[in-house]
């Protein structure tokens, strides 16, 4: 579903990916972990095109993204085409990032109407689906103003849902809230996450990644040092930066 091959980004002077290869498969769950800095946020930016790479490649099912694939050649691609390409990519951040003037209804219907072009009331139907999936259903008229952190990220989460990804990231979802918020936006992650959905995540709750990740990459100064189911990385780290990063947060 995601294959990153080689892929290096600097800005200016700062090389910040190093070569990061990366495969996940459909319905893969990958967590990526690292010390702040590491390259992890803009490595998941350049998987939706928020960054262009120096080199390298992204494939996101079976199109390189940026560009248009035609023979051997490549050919970069309007930003029209980036933005049809980034449509079957959902990205849930830090910050919620939500309309402040829209319902929580409204929020998630605005996508599918504005740029699929999907009838207004269909999409209202599909939105209050989504808005009980993530367990908001009462919540569909209240501002974002009106909802706790992990409420406003649950609506964000169905906000990227609406979209209908293949694939979702999300950078640190559960940074900004409240410790006693983080575990019900966490929930609603498991439950997409066995549903099929393939997901990146950068986080730092390990025991999440413990829990949920079919695989989980460790990070450090820009490339990926050790990859592999939880059970090896999070429990016999082989790489002595995993062992020590995970001895400072476990
Ligand atoms: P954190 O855990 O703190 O979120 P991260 O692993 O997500 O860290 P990145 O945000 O990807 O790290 O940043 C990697 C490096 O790139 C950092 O040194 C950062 O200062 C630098 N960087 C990120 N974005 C830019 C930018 N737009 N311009 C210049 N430097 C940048
Ligand atoms: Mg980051």
């Amino acid at each position: 579903m995601v294959r990153a091959e080689s892929v290096h980004k600097s800005y200016g002077d700062l090389q910040v990916l190093r070569g990061i290869d990366l495969d996940v498969r459909r319905g893969e769950v990958v967590c990526l972990l690292g010390p702040s800095g590491s390259g992890k946020s803009t490595f998941l930016r350049c998987i939706n095109h928020l960054e262009q790479l120096n080199s390298g490649r992204i494939w996101v099912g079976d199109e390189v993204i940026g560009y248009r694939q035609q023979g051997n050649k490549l050919h970069e691609l309007n930003e029209r085409a980036i933005a049809r390409q980034r449509r079957r990519i959902g990205m849930v951040f830090q910050r919620f990032n939500l309309f402040p003037h829209m319902t929580a209804l409204e929020n998630v219907v605005a996508a599918p109407v504005g740029v699929k072009r999907v009838p207004r009331a269909a999409a209202r139907e599909r939105a209050a689906e989504l808005l009980a999936r993530v367990g908001l259903k009462d919540k569909a008229d209240s501002y974002p103003r009106q909802l706790s952190g992990g409420q406003q990220q649950r609506v964000a989460i169905a906000r990227a849902l609406a979209m209908e990804p293949d694939l979702m990231l999300f950078d640190e979802p559960t940074s900004a809230l409240d410790p006693e918020l983080v575990g019900e936006v966490l929930e609603v992650m498991k439950d997409l996450a066995s549903s099929g959905l393939t997901m990146m995540v950068v986080t730092h709750e390990i025991s999440f990644a413990r829990e949920v990740a079919d695989r989980v990459a460790f990070m450090d100064g820009g490339e990926i040092l050790e990859v592999g189911p939880p059970s090896e990385v999070l429990v016999n780290p082989r790489h002595p930066r995993t062992q020590s990063f995970l001895a400072r947060v476990l």
